[in-house]
């Protein structure tokens, strides 16, 4: 199966399972908007809980917000989201088709990458054990050619966007012979800028009514409560503040499932810190998020850093932590050093003090902010796409398994009664009243052991446990592992211990 087709099972069985829905469906959807049902709510509620403890619960002087989302249409001219929160946009004049001119151009350059990784692969295949990798890649000419080719478009695209210099954009377009995909054809328009913001109005009378933005992004509503938290919370520096919240971008190209949507789910922290130790925190944040994500089980190779080499204006050191996604390594997580610039317009916009007055120096100053950025959508994309596995068994039955880390599926246990009579539902109902206080647990009656171990497998519940005759004689259960399928008979009443010690947050936390 190709990493494609398995992208398009994997998106097709969080429908069939009840993870992921495409918004307003039976309208015929809206593009780049979905909605999380019975089980990815849960999924999504257990990341939330994994990072918001790790963050506020874990660190003394971390703490939470809630903001809201409409905020002071001054808050978006002040963080420069009005003026440059902007993409650049080309139409093809045939297909009516938009696009994101950099996106395009950026496909070229991975097109470009793949031939050079096909060309290292057949001399692989051709020279065998005598294959020099290093040697081949400097010396192949097609090898070299697209790889000259694949540098110079690079080079030219980031100058246009630096420059803002759309016509160069388009010329790179045009240069490098780019056809829209629906029509074939190179008929492209100008490239112009797109504001990202959604807009609407507040306000009961239209005449009165002001323009207000849905955020784009959480971090601002940290910034602008900057000084509330610290005095009330009597915060000294160093010093966090996180929130989980909802952000929207009006996406050009919104695709690759939850990977990019108009709304979608933030989860940062801006860390405050004295002018001069902004690098010290962002060394300390990179190495500090890193070690979460890794927590989490998925395999250290699928992480890598990204270190920015052009910043953005307010920055003075920006990674990010991408992951293998089935389409490749893709930004999950910003790491930002974003120095004064955030609290230092809010002072400037609203005339307001933004200082922190510093009881060990005696000083008043504006505070340097670390901000690590995630999307929860795309944590959860990372966590379900690695997680699915299409398996072939020994006795050549075939099982679709989510090997979900057993502290964020969903559904932890299900009890099944070996059969529907003899008073077997009465003991597992029982048994699960016990222990739905402690975990979410699913009870099933209906058809063969086997079809509804398949069906715990599909939704990635790590234990079934299964109560048979022997349980009335003497108390005792099967547990079935969802990986080895493996099966233990135990008493009934070790299963909470048991249970409990695979699924706590314990595990995990010691690990940060
Ligand atoms: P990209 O380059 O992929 O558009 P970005 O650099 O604009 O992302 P940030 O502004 O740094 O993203 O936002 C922080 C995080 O929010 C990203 O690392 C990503 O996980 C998430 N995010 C941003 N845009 C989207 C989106 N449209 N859909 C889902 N998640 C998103």
């Amino acid at each position: 199966m190709t990493q494609e087709e398995l992208f398009k099972s994997l998106i097709a069985h969080a429908k069939e399972y009840g993870f992921i829905f495409q918004s307003s469906e039976i309208y015929d959807g809206l593009s780049a908007v979905y909605d999380y049902g019975q089980l990815g709510v849960e999924l999504k509620n257990n990341i939330k809980k994994y990072w918001w403890d790790a963050m506020v619960r874990l660190n003394e002087n971390i703490v939470g917000l809630d903001s809201a989302i409409f905020m002071h249409p001054k808050i978006w001219e002040a963080s420069g989201h009005v003026g440059a929160f902007n993409d650049p946009l080309i139409d093809n004049k045939d297909s009516k088709k938009r696009y994101r001119a950099d996106v395009l151009l950026e496909d070229f350059i991975a097109k470009l990458e793949e031939k050079i990784e096909k060309d290292v692969e057949k001399g692989r295949k051709k020279f065998g054990d005598a294959f020099d990798e290093p040697q081949f890649r400097e010396t192949n000419p097609n090898v070299l050619r697209n790889k000259k080719k694949a540098d110079d478009v690079r080079i030219r695209m980031n100058n246009a966007l630096n420059s803002n210099n759309l016509e160069e954009l388009r010329q790179v377009i045009l240069d490098c012979e780019i056809a829209c995909p629906v029509s074939g054809s190179r008929n492209w328009t100008e490239v112009r800028q797109f504001n990202l913001m959604f807009s609407t109005q507040m306000g009961s009378v239209s005449e009165d009514a002001s323009v207000i933005y849905l955020r784009p992004e959480t971090a601002q509503g940290i910034f602008v409560n900057f000084l509330n938290v610290q005095k009330t919370g009597r915060m000294k520096l160093p010093f966090g503040i996180a929130q989980i919240g909802k952000a929207f971008r009006n996406e050009i190209v919104a695709r690759q499932f939850i990977f990019r949507m108009r709304e979608f789910e933030q989860m940062e922290m801006q860390f405050f810190v004295r002018p001069g130790e902004e690098l010290k925190w962002f060394e300390h944040w990179k190495k500090a998020r890193l070690r979460w994500h890794e927590a989490i089980g998925l395999g250290e190779s699928k992480y890598r850093f990204h270190d920015h080499e052009k910043l953005a204006h307010y920055a003075n050191a920006a990674a990010d932590i991408e992951f293998e996604f089935p389409f490749g390594f893709k930004e999950l997580e910003g790491i930002h050093s974003r120095t004064d610039f955030d609290l230092s317009q809010h002072q400037k916009f609203s005339g307001k003090k933004m200082q922190y007055f510093d009881p060990e120096t005696n000083e008043s100053y504006v505070p340097y902010v670390i901000e690590t950025s995630i999307g929860l959508d795309r944590t959860f994309l990372a966590i379900y796409s690695s997680a699915y596995c299409e398996e072939k068994l020994e006795n050549g039955d075939e099982r679709v398994v989510l090997k979900l880390p057993a502290f964020l599926a969903p559904v932890k246990l299900a009890v099944l009664p070996l059969v529907k009579k003899d008073g077997l539902p009465d003991v597992a109902r029982r048994i699960m009243d016990d222990l739905k206080i402690d975990f979410n647990c699913q009870y099933d009656e209906k058809d063969s052991i086997g079809k509804r171990y398949r069906r715990q497998d599909a939704i990635g519940t790590p234990f079934c446990i299964t109560i048979d005759h022997q349980t009335i004689e003497d108390d005792t259960v099967t547990i079935r592992y969802r990986d080895s399928m493996q099966q233990e008979r135990i008493s009934a009443k070790e299963l909470r211990g048991i249970i409990e010690n695979k699924v706590n947050f314990r595990n995990i936390f010691s690990k940060l």
